[in-house]
């Protein structure tokens, strides 16, 4: 049977009906079916006291589900032909917000605050548009928002990046990224013949739950992400060359900084723990401090 022919549930029904039809560009891959609709609903955890950020909620199939198991859902959609659907169908729940905008662009901080300011824990789920997968998990992380957990559905292969552990050609900032700010799971693998139109890909629901403290401690955050960003810059060259060409300022003492952190200089980026990359960006601190004139406690 082709995917065509099987858009027979309510995806199909609706964009049929609205006459719309989905644009590739906005990565519009919609679910088709139901009984993957209510596993990625499951694996949020949901208790009726919960909030949701949806991301992408397209026709409103993962939506309904959504609020079935949440107090309040507040969808965010950029796609303005969507937008009268959803308020259409949505009409009498009144635990659905529909917000038309850009995920990277809207305040979120205002979603948290007001508009889900009665829920107990807030929860972002989303099937993502996967052309902006990384922007929007950075901004989910970075943007330190109130949240317990982050349910998205990635391509595979992102999936195994933002999993990834030390050592193979997976990990890199990403992980990193993830893996500093929350503890990362991988809870569904979803086939490519659930979606309408039926992308090139397999994809994965990871779960990230939100650490209240990092699992390491570092001086200063902006500096630990220049660090992981320098040391994957180029993956053939040594952390040492990697390093030097991003803080050509600690040239001298490069080598002096790493043989204190216990780390061997002609190791590559890849091989670095999360703790590894701490230890080296809070040296690369201390002597950022110390070359600033500021005197240090310890001396
Ligand atoms: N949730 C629906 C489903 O599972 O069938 C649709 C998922 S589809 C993979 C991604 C959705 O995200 C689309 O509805 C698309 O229009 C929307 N989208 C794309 N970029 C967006 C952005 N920057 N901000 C908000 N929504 C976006």
């Amino acid at each position: 049977m082709g995917n065509e022919e099987r858009i027979t549930w309510k995806t199909g029904e609706i964009l049929k009906k609205y006459g719309v039809s989905l644009r590739k560009s906005l990565g519009q891959n919609f679910l088709i079916d139901p009984n993957m609709v209510k596993k990625i609903a499951e694996s949020a955890h949901l208790e009726s006291e919960d909030g949701v950020i949806e991301i992408g909620p397209g026709v409103g199939v993962l939506t309904a589900e959504l609020a079935k198991r949440a107090k309040k859902v507040v969808a965010v959609e950029i796609d303005g032909r969507l937008i009268p659907i959803l308020s259409d169908i949505f009409r009498d729940w009144k635990s659905i917000r529909i917000i038309h905008g850009d995920i990277l662009k809207i305040n979120l901080h205002e979603i948290t605050s007001f508009l889900l300011q009665e829920t107990k824990r807030v929860h972002v789920v989303a099937n993502l548009p996967y052309y902006v997968t990384t922007p929007i998990l950075m901004r989910l992380l970075e943007d330190k928002l109130p949240l317990t957990s982050i349910v998205v559905m990635v391509q595979r292969e992102v999936a195994d990046r933002i999993a990834a552990e030390p050592g193979g050609k997976e990990y890199g900032a990403l992980s990193i990224a993830c893996q500093y700010f929350a503890k990362v799971e991988k809870v569904l693998q979803v086939p490519k013949e659930v979606f309408y139109p039926k992308p090139e890909v397999d994809s994965t629901v990871i779960r990230l739950m939100l650490y209240a403290f990092p699992p390491v401690r570092v001086e200063e955050e902006n500096l630990f992400f220049q660090v992981v960003r320098a040391s994957f810059a180029n993956r053939r060259k040594t952390l040492f060359n990697n390093l030097r060409s991003a803080f050509p300022e600690l040239e001298q003492n490069l080598s002096s900084l790493l043989s204190e952190g216990g780390i061997d200089p002609k190791r590559r980026g890849e091989t670095l723990t999360i703790q590894e990359f701490s230890t080296l960006s809070n040296l690369i601190w201390r002597e950022r401090v110390k070359k600033r004139g500021e005197k240090l406690l310890y001396e």
